[in-house]
């Protein structure tokens, strides 16, 4: 098996000679016209129309989930896609010929339960690979082999995993699991709804009033909540179950995890740093920020909010990559009807005289009607770039202009001819995966220093020198992304800030010395990954934002502090997924609940756009 991979490589080394770059790729595969770069379902038949009720700007997943409720509705309604491909960040591109990369997401959890259900997307073509187990933290350390934390589903495994390095640990993870879990379920009933509209409150007929209160139901819910069937299992492995806990009673701690640094919980619960460095992780992934900046402690709780088939924080693989999960979503909107087009870049919305969106016009010149605008895009390209300036309010502008887009992240993706074989759990001598290989490796994950060094060294224009890496091999339960024997690697890696210092640019030369820089550091716990390799993908955050439209490379649209969430996303006042013109409306990331594959923004944004649309 080994050999065929073998003899693959060695004519794929030919064609690429030198190790290649991102943007020589990107040529490469859209010269191939892969397959993939035209639709195949059955809206892609469809001529575009010159008008329907309702246009969506961009094919990211939030769009495709709006289209999808939208046309399930009745409204007509049409996507159109300014890239090649569906899905916006979550898609399959085969960027090295026979290797099928989820080229920038790449985890399933956060996709809303209600969503799978309502659309139906099992009977679409959905099939997740769950994990188990999913953490790996290999350490480099003077003993052989080094140690390493492996975590899973099984709690006493989990367990057993931790007192290799503090037993007063392991005895505390489960509570600790049971903490998290509850704030979690609390939080649950804010992400399916719009945020409260505070200016409505107290506004009109008494009807009207009551009908406005409705709105603080999923406050109140959280608010009260009822420690949930999970968290009560969980607690059962602790001596001192909290029975009946509700957030009301937990507030004061929970308030704590929600405006902390993450160090600070996780000093409070654990001694170990391994342990600690992992956990810490999920709260600063995607975020330029360190385990030792307030408020990281919402990023961690946005990164365990998923669920995947009934088990809540589970994170899986979706089959054939991310755009699998696109093509489901898509496939459910164009079976009620909905059109979908890419390489369909809108230019600008259509106002009429009132300054009503009345639909938009693309590249190309065509103009397409409709009573409803949504659009998937960024608020920054929205706003300051789909509308004329002056048809909003100047301090809304301002408010978009001011959204903090920094990012820490650069993805790479790397085609190989083997399995990564770590020091610390070396491979069998028939190469096949062991358990850690389907796991989020974290490297350079020792401690939590560690991390906030590799911040340090980003906050002043430097590539971290010893970056935060998350490694997965898709291919490990999905052997169908690469050839036989070959496998997919995704590396999420962070820190790099998007502008350097010195006024350095991202170009080749800079791209490809942090990426040696990563290979360095696998290579230091899994010797034979740089031979292995056979091409790479490496997306900086300027390519992020050239490729995907996602504005400073954020992979959120804008990131998750607490002053851009919720009332706040993406500004005060405009969080209910209306904006200053009416008929348009935001349905992506930069609307609330944020970023991740949730579906949650398309499916809350169809819903306020219905409610517009019966009324019109
Ligand atoms: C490298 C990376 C790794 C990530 N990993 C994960 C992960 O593992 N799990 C997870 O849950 N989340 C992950 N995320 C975050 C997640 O992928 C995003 O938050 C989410 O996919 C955004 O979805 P969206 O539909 O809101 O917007 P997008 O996916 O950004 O879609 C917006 C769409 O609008 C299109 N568009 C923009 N302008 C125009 C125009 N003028 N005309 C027409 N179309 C236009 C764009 O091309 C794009 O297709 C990751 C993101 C990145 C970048």
């Amino acid at each position: 098996m080994a050999r065929h991979c073998g003899a693959m490589a060695t004519r794929i080394q030919a064609r690429l000679n030198t190790v290649c770059s991102s943007r020589w790729l990107q040529d490469w595969h859209l010269s191939l016209g892969l397959s993939g770069a035209r639709l195949t379902h059955a809206g892609a038949a469809e001529r575009l129309q010159r008008e329907y009720d309702a246009v969506v700007i961009g094919a990211g997943h939030n769009g495709l989930v709006a289209a999808a409720y939208l046309q399930q509705a009745g409204v007509r309604t049409a996507v159109l896609e300014k890239r090649h491909v569906l899905g916006g960040a979550a898609v399959t591109e085969e960027i090295v010929p026979g290797f099928k990369f989820s080229r920038a997401s790449y985890l399933l959890s956060l996709l809303r339960p209600q969503i799978y259900a309502e659309l139906e997307l099992q009977r679409h073509g959905l099939r997740v690979l769950p994990r188990d187990p999913y953490s790996f933290t290999p350490l480099l350390e003077d003993r052989s082999p080094p140690r390493s934390l492996l975590l899973g589903h099984n709690m006493a495994q989990n367990q057993q995993q931790i007192a290799q390095f503090s037993q007063k640990d392991a005895q505390a993870y489960p509570e600790y699991e049971a903490f998290m879990g509850g704030m979690v379920s609390a939080l649950d009933p804010l992400l399916d709804s719009p945020p409260v509209d505070t200016a409505a409150l107290g506004k009109g007929s008494l009807l009207q009033q009551l009908r406005n209160l409705r709105a603080l139901w999923p406050l109140l819910q959280a608010a009260g909540h009822q420690q949930p069937a999970l968290v009560q299992q969980c607690s059962s492995h602790t001596t001192s179950p909290p029975p009946g806990l509700a957030l009301g009673q937990q507030l004061p701690r929970y308030y704590e995890v929600l405006t902390a640094p993450i160090s600070k919980i996780l000093d409070q619960w654990f001694e170990s740093e391994p342990l600690k460095a992992t956990l810490a992780t999920d709260a600063v992934i995607g975020a330029m920020t360190s385990p030792h900046t307030p408020g990281s402690g919402y990023v961690l709780l946005h990164h365990v909010m998923g669920e995947l088939e009934g088990r809540r924080g589970a994170w899986g693989y979706v089959a054939g990559g991310m755009g699998a999960l696109s093509q489901a979503i898509a496939h459910a909107a164009t079976a009620w009807g909905a059109h979908i087009f890419a390489e369909k870049a809108v230019c600008h919305v259509l106002l009429g005289r009132d300054g009503r969106a009345q639909g938009v016009a693309l590249q190309d010149g065509t103009e397409v009607r409709s009573k409803l605008v949504l659009s998937n895009a960024s608020p920054q390209i929205t706003f300051l770039e789909l509308v004329p300036q002056r048809q909003l309010p100047k301090d809304f502008v301002q408010r978009i202009r001011q959204v903090d887009t920094r990012s820490p992240v650069t993805k790479i993706n790397v085609a190989v001819d083997r399995l990564p074989s770590f020091l610390a759990a070396p491979n069998a001598r028939d190469g096949q995966p062991l358990p850690h290989h389907q796991c989020s490796i974290h490297l350079n994950c020792e401690n939590t220093h560690l991390l906030h060094q590799a911040f340090t060294e980003a906050t002043h224009g430097h590539p971290s020198n010893r970056p935060m890496i998350e490694l997965c091999i898709p291919s490990a339960l999905d052997p169908g992304l690469a050839p036989q024997g070959c496998h997919v690697v995704s590396l999420f890696t962070q820190y790099t800030p998007s502008v350097l210092a010195d006024g350095q640019s991202w170009d080749e030369q800079a791209r490809n010395a942090y990426a040696d820089r990563v290979f360095d550091c696998i290579e230091d716990y899994a010797p034979g990954f740089k031979a292995s390799v056979i091409g790479r993908d490496i997306l900086t955050p300027p390519d992020l934002e050239r490729i995907f439209g996602l504005p400073g490379g954020n992979i959120f649209h804008g990131g998750m502090s607490l002053d851009q969430l919720y009332f706040a996303r993406p500004a005060p006042s405009y969080s209910g997924y209306r904006s200053p013109i009416p008929g348009l409306y935001l349905c992506g990331s930069g609307a609330h609940p944020g970023g991740g594959v949730m579906g949650a923004a398309g499916r809350n944004a169809a819903q306020v756009a219905l409610k517009d649309f019966r009324s019109l």
